[in-house]
């Protein structure tokens, strides 16, 4: 069968769904590649790079199966061909008219980000691999914007003290913000009601700041809503650090809620100017008051807060590599035979859970999996 990758149409999106190298991987489970001219510009990759990889440029929306990054416009489903496998993120869970207008076509869809999180699919976690490199990049806006050193000198002409830096959320986003602020010198703390983190927090040379009320652990990892009192005392924290840390990164998430809110305007009002807030949570409604998603903005006491939401794909070429290697990874469980046809096994969970549509039947959602 035939992979085509197509060039991304969603406006600032710089990443593609695969480069020269996972072309060669899939070339390697038996399926030609067809790759839509222009496809890896925005990610450094030019079209002769995936021509010495063994693609062919063409029309890729007429392939087999076709890999995207975004979920595909009105227009874009309408290009696919029947029977053809649409693999890229989907976010079934919050796009219920995509899934419809996906169900309309005689298509099969899978949806990336909705691997389960188990150990087994660990190396098609698109979420965890975007979270990591997003982590990473908003240390480096944050440190950009701050202007001066992370590290702390000693040097002749004076003593500079080392930046403080609080996480707020130490999951995968936030323990890659802990690992990149510690890694330039500064000084890192982090919070999470999952006590179970702490020991991670400090393995990246990070300070855990306890909020020493007990949260019911939940069955999936994952952290549930706080209790009142849980966000009492976590606010007293919020308020000692906001005015004693020079950068806060964000990344609380709590799956199927809005983000929830974590430091108040009088908490950035407290900041000293030049300091940095990246809320990684714009997105989903932010956990800063005042963030403005996809902006930067600048507070009345010349505090920025980054509402980003294109944090891993400004790292492009690095994103798409990870990217297209988790992609990679699901069609090597999806090609059992590396004969270059793709079947889906739906008795396997990760299969199962990935399929939105199966020829033009709505298979979503799926049964639940049981976290491991
Ligand atoms: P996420 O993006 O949903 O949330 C980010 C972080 O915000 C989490 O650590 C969460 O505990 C935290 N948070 C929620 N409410 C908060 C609040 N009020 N204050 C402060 N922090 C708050 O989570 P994620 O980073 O995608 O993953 C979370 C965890 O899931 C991981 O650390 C890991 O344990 C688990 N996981 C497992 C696998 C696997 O394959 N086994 C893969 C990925 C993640």
């Amino acid at each position: 069968q035939q992979i085509g990758v197509v060039t991304e149409s969603t406006a600032g999106e710089t990443r593609v769904a695969a480069t020269p190298d996972s072309v060669r991987r899939l070339l390697g489970l038996g399926y030609e590649v067809v790759v839509e001219s222009e496809a890896g510009a925005a990610s450094g990759f030019p079209d002769e790079a995936y021509t010495e990889a063994g693609a062919r440029i063409g029309d890729a929306w007429q392939a087999d199966v076709v890999l995207k990054v975004n979920a595909p416009s009105h227009e874009e489903i309408g290009k696919l061909r029947e029977g053809a496998t649409l693999i890229g993120l989907i976010a079934p869970a919050h796009s219920p008219e995509l899934v419809e207008e996906l169900t309309a076509r005689p298509i099969t869809v899978l949806a990336l980000d909705a691997v389960p999180r188990i150990s087994r699919a660990q190396s098609m976690d698109v979420l965890s691999s975007m979270a990591n490199i997003a982590g990473y990049r908003a240390v480096i806006e944050a440190a950009h914007v701050f202007g001066r050193f992370f590290t702390g000198q000693v040097t002749a002409a004076g003593k500079v003290p080392p930046a403080k830096v609080l996480v707020a959320g130490a999951g995968v986003a936030g323990l890659a913000a802990i690992g990149a602020a510690g890694s330039l010198g500064a000084v890192v703390r982090a919070t999470d009601p999952r006590a179970e983190v702490a020991d991670q927090v400090r393995s990246l040379g990070g300070e855990f700041l306890a909020v020493e009320v007990v949260q019911e652990a939940s069955a999936d990892g994952y952290a549930k809503a706080t209790s009142e009192e849980y966000d009492r005392r976590a606010a007293e924290i919020y308020s000692e650090q906001a005015a004693d840390v020079d950068i806060i990164i964000t990344t609380a998430l709590i799956p199927g809620r809005p983000a929830p809110r974590l430091i108040t305007a009088a908490d950035v009002a407290s900041m000293r100017p030049g300091s940095v807030i990246v809320d990684m949570a714009a997105a989903q409604g932010g956990n800063v008051e005042g963030t403005v998603s996809g902006k930067a903005i600048v507070t009345d006491n010349d505090v920025t807060i980054i509402g980003y939401t294109d944090l891993a794909g400004r790292l492009p070429a690095q994103a798409s590599q990870l990217y297209g290697t988790n992609l990679v990874n699901l069609l090597k469980l999806l090609t059992p035979g590396k004969d270059g046809r793709l079947t889906l096994d739906f008795d396997d969970v990760v299969q199962r859970a990935v399929t939105v549509v199966r020829d033009g039947e709505k298979t979503w959602p799926p049964p639940p999996v049981q976290v491991t």
